[in-house]
């Protein structure tokens, strides 16, 4: 059949000036003249399960001779369909998406009461993609599907007289699983080598934030273990749960182990082997990971470490990578500051300032608190930069301090009468993540 379905069906002219029957089947007939003119822009079609709805074959008149038994006649070609995809717009409402795709307003509304008991409209977000088929021969409607990710999905289709809608769960399969990695070039290429996708180096980098700065910590052969869940939908890998545990291991570093547990009151947080929290008064880096691709070693090196001349640290993240504060604190300056360019500078409860050079855009205002991780702005080159890049400086009084050498203390650890619990519940991950791998030797 594959030679039928590649076969395109005549296709009937669609003049505007032909005469038709009512509104709703000009409508219609406007749509298949879209469809038409999609198909020939090479939107692609193809072959449906569902056999067409096309009259028997005319029978054959009656044959003087036997009648030949070795020909049966060829089943027709199934339907071919013309789809059209559109996505939600920021401030899109789902009948300006219904209109994109090119539904009349009577189809619009009758698309939406059949959604409305599956889908409420205030669940609706921008990223939604709507995707609707059309037969191509004569432009009517035979499915649309509103997709909110690859687990979720809406499909509307003519039932009868009307349109019916459905909800297609989408079982997600969860596993939890270990990867360790050594990194030779960078990190991203490691976990890519290891078959893992390297969005799993910034989920790691966010459980690690307080004590690793991949920027500038990553040496060749430090290693990263993780025990981590990986979601898949459909059969195919839709994203990363949660980091169950982490461990990296650096030259730079030193080794530094992490397990994230849920205490009897509920909350949860990361702690160490012995129950230490995760936690600091500072994040090692005030940029999130993004720069993945960077490698260490050479001209390259995406960090040119503390420069006592200029009395900080500068971070070559790409231009409009978020700038974080490093803790919690009191903004005391957000605007121009001479050489610095646009700059923010955050005093904390210790008695140290934070400053952030260069921005391009600046998202607090002085006077106001920010919280640790909070967003002040982004990368620029504002001021008496040569390219964009973050320069980050730390005073205490009116000293500048080396910031890649404060001792930052950690926050509270997990109580002690929640030590057996947390012992109890981390155990099982733990093994998993010293097991040393299976090695095979058939
Ligand atoms: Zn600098």
């Amino acid at each position: 059949m594959a030679s039928d379905a590649a076969r395109p069906a005549p296709r009937p002219k669609a003049s505007p000036g032909a005469a038709r029957p009512t509104s709703g089947a000009a409508a219609l007939g406007r749509l298949g003249a879209a469809a038409v003119a999609l198909s020939a822009l090479g939107a692609w079609a193809f072959a449906p399960a569902a056999p067409p709805a096309v009259a028997a074959v005319p029978a054959p008149a009656a044959l003087p001779g036997p009648a030949p038994v070795s020909s049966p006649p060829p089943a027709p070609p199934p339907e071919r369909l013309v789809s059209r995809t559109r996505r939600v717009g920021a401030n899109g409402t789902p009948g300006q998406v219904l209109g994109a795709l090119g539904l009349a307003p009577e189809e619009s509304q009758a698309v939406l009461a059949a959604l409305a008991p599956h889908l409420p409209f205030r669940r609706v977000r921008p990223g939604d993609q709507v995707r609707l088929e059309r037969a191509e021969a004569d432009g009517a409607l035979r499915s649309l599907s509103w997709r909110q990710g690859p687990a979720e999905e809406v499909i509307v289709r003519s039932c009868g007289e009307g349109l019916c809608a459905e909800r297609r769960d989408v079982p997600l399969a969860s596993e939890v699983l270990r990867v360790a990695v050594t990194i030779r070039s960078s990190l991203y290429e490691a976990l890519q080598e290891a078959g893992e996708d390297p969005a799993l180096a910034v989920a790691a980098s966010d459980v690690l934030a307080w004590d690793v700065d991949f920027y500038q910590d990553v040496r060749a052969g430090d290693s990263l273990r993780l025990v981590v869940e990986k979601v898949h939908a459909d059969g195919r890998f839709l994203r990363y749960g949660e980091v169950l545990a982490v461990e990296y291991d650096g030259r730079s570093v030193g080794r530094k182990r992490l397990f994230r547990y849920t205490d009897p009151d509920g909350g949860t947080a990361y702690y160490d082997d012995a129950g230490q929290s995760a936690r600091r008064g500072f994040l090692r880096a005030p940029v999130p990971f993004v720069n993945l691709t960077s490698r260490f070693g050479g001209r390259r090196h995406p960090v040119l470490g503390y420069v006592r001349a200029h009395q900080g640290v500068d971070y070559a993240a790409p231009a409009g990578t978020p700038v974080w504060s490093v803790g919690d604190g009191l903004v005391t300056q957000a605007g121009w500051s001479g050489g610095c360019g646009m700059t923010v500078a955050v005093r904390h409860r210790s008695g140290l300032e934070s400053v952030y050079c260069h921005l391009s855009r600046i998202d607090v205002a002085a006077g106001s608190r920010v919280a640790q991780k909070q967003v002040l702005g982004a990368v620029g080159r504002t001021g008496l930069a040569t390219g964009p890049h973050l320069h980050f400086a730390v005073r205490r009084g009116g000293t500048f301090v080396n910031p890649m050498q404060l001792q930052v203390p950690r926050g509270a650890p997990v109580r002690a009468d929640w030590l057996a619990d947390f012992q109890e519940k981390v155990g099982p991950v733990r093994e998993r993540l010293d097991r040393s791998p299976v090695a095979w030797t058939g």
